[in-house]
C-alpha cells in the first residue's frame, strides 16, 4: 500500500493551483476564450455518500468522489486516493492533471479521478474492502472499460483493484478486468506496472541528465514519500549508481550522507511502519529534507510541498515530479529563476499511467506482453515526450511545466475543437 509524506492543504487549494497552471500555458497559446471556458470546468463531478458497517458494529457514513475533467481524446483515466483530506477541489485537480498527463505521453485518454474519505491506516482490510466495493458500486454510473478506467493512488493498490473489477463484473455478470488498471498479475494486470510511475520518473530524469551534462553515477538523491512512487524511484537511482542521501514517509525523514540502502529502509519500514529511526541515518523534518544539497531531489508524496516559503531554499540541480501537484506555481517561479530544472507532474509521473494504457490494451486483447516489451514501449513513450517538452521549452525559453501544459492543452484543445459541440 503507498503511503504520502507530509500533507498540508492548508497552503493552496489545488485546484487553485490547477487553474493558474493552466492559465500560464493558455495565454503562451493565445487559446480561444470559449475553449479556455470549456477546459477550465470538469465535465462531470459524482460526489458519494455511502454507508459502511464497522468493526464494532456501528454504520459509519464515507463521501468518495469521481471526476472526469476532459473525455475528448478517450475515456477517463485515474487513480482512486485514499485519505483522510481528500476533497472535491483536491480530486478536480487530480482530474485536470490525468487530462494533461494522458495528451502529453501521447495516450488516448481523458482525464479522471476518484478519492475516499477516510483514514485506512485506522481500518481493517475487511473494513477496506467493504468500502471500496461499496465506493466501486457508487461511481458504476460513471466507470466502464469504455468509459473511465480506474487505477490506484495513494493508499489503494492492485488489490484494492481487483475488489473493484470483481465487483463490478459481479453487477455485469461477466468479468471485466479491463474495467480498472493496476491489478495482480493473476487477473489481467501487467508485468511492470507496479514500478512504473518510478520507472518512468527515472527515464525523464536521464533524459534530463543528458540534457544538462549531470553524471548520475554518484549522484546525491533524495527522495520525498516512501510509497509506491518513492521506494522505486529510490532503488531505480540507486541501480544507476546514485546515491540516496534521504529519504521520508508522514513519520519523518532520514538522511545518511553516504548513502542509503533504499531496500534496507523498505524492509525497516515494514517492520515500524515508518523509514524514521533507520539505524545509522540521522532524522530529520519532512521540510528539511526538501532543502538538502543534492543533484536530484524528487518529490513523490503529495500536493503542496514546495511553496514560496521553501523554494528559495531548494538546493538541488534537478527536480523531479514524481508526486502530482507538489510544486506551487509561485515556486516553479523562483526554481526557474534559481536555474534549478524542474522536469513537472504530467510528464514526470506519466509512466504509471502509459504502463496502466499498456495494461488496459492487454486486457481489451487477451495478449499479454513480457515485461522487457512493457519497459521499452515505456521507455519509447517517457524519452519522446521528453524531447517534446524540452523542445517546446526551447522555442520559447520557458520553464518544463509550461512547455509540458502547452504540448498537452494543445493536444486537447485540438480533439475538442475537431469533436465539436454537441449537439
Ligand atoms: N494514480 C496514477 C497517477 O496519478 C496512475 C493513474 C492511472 O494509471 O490511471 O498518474
Amino acid at each position: 500500500m503507498t503511503t504520502a509524506a507530509v500533507i498540508d492543504h492548508t497552503e493552496r487549494d489545488p485546484w487553485e493551483v490547477a487553474l493558474e497552471q493552466f492559465d500560464i500555458a493558455a495565454d503562451k497559446l493565445h487559446l480561444d476564450p470559449n475553449m479556455r471556458g470549456i477546459l477550465r470546468e470538469c465535465q462531470r463531478e459524482l460526489i458519494v455518500h455511502f454507508p459502511v458497517r464497522m468493526a464494532d458494529g456501528a454504520v459509519k457514513v464515507f463521501t468518495g468522489y469521481r471526476v472526469q475533467h476532459n473525455v475528448s481524446r478517450g475515456p477517463g483515466k485515474g487513480g482512486i486516493r485514499y485519505h483522510p483530506s481528500v476533497t472535491l477541489g483536491e480530486v478536480k485537480a487530480l482530474a485536470m492533471w490525468m487530462t494533461w498527463k494522458c495528451a502529453v505521453v501521447g495516450i488516448p485518454y481523458g482525464g479522471a479521478k476518484g478519492g475516499v474519505v477516510c483514514d485506512p491506516k485506522t481500518m481493517s482490510n475487511q473494513q477496506l474492502e467493504t468500502l471500496t466495493r461499496r465506493y466501486a458500486t457508487e461511481i458504476m454510473v460513471l466507470i466502464g472499460p469504455e468509459r473511465d478506467i480506474p487505477a490506484p493512488d495513494i493508499n489503494t493498490n492492485s488489490q484494492t483493484m481487483a475488489w473493484i473489477m470483481d465487483t463490478y463484473s459481479m453487477h455485469h455478470g461477466y468479468t471485466a478486468p479491463a474495467v480498472v488498471t493496476g491489478k495482480p498479475l493473476s487477473i489481467g494486470g501487467s508485468e511492470g506496472r507496479n514500478e512504473a510511475t518510478a520507472r518512468g520518473a527515472v527515464y525523464t530524469i536521464i533524459e534530463a541528465s543528458k540534457h544538462l551534462g549531470l553524471d548520475l553515477d554518484g549522484a546525491r538523491v533524495v527522495v520525498q514519500g516512501f510509497g509506491n512512487a518513492g521506494l522505486f524511484s529510490a532503488k531505480l537511482m540507486q541501480e544507476l549508481g546514485a546515491s540516496v542521501i534521504g529519504v521520508s514517509d508522514t513519520g519523518g525523514g532520514i538522511v545518511d550522507p553516504k548513502g542509503l540502502d533504499p531496500a534496507k529502509v523498505d524492509a525497516f519500514k515494514k517492520e515500524h511502519g515508518t523509514v524514521s529511526g533507520f539505524m545509522g541515518a540521522d532524522r530529520i523534518t519532512n521540510s528539511e529534507l526538501l532543502e538538502l544539497d543534492c543533484d536530484v531531489l524528487i518529490p513523490a508524496a503529495i500536493e503542496n510541498q514546495i511553496g514560496e516559503h521553501n523554494a528559495p531554499k531548494i538546493r538541488a540541480r534537478v527536480v523531479a515530479e514524481a508526486a502530482n501537484g507538489p510544486t506551487s506555481p509561485e515556486a516553479d517561479r523562483i526554481l526557474f529563476d534559481k536555474g534549478i530544472f524542474l522536469i513537472p507532474d504530467i510528464l514526470c509521473n506519466a509512466g504509471g499511467v502509459t504502463v496502466s494504457y499498456f495494461e488496459w490494451v492487454q486486457d481489451l486483447q487477451n495478449l499479454f506482453w513480457r515485461e522487457a516489451t512493457i519497459n521499452a514501449r515505456l521507455k519509447e513513450v517517457m524519452v519522446k515526450s521528453f524531447s517534446d517538452v524540452l523542445e517546446m521549452s526551447k522555442k520559447h525559453k520557458i520553464d518544463m511545466r509550461t512547455a509540458a501544459y502547452m504540448v498537452a492543452v494543445h493536444r486537447v484543445a485540438e480533439a475538442t475543437l475537431t469533436r465539436g459541440i454537441y449537439p
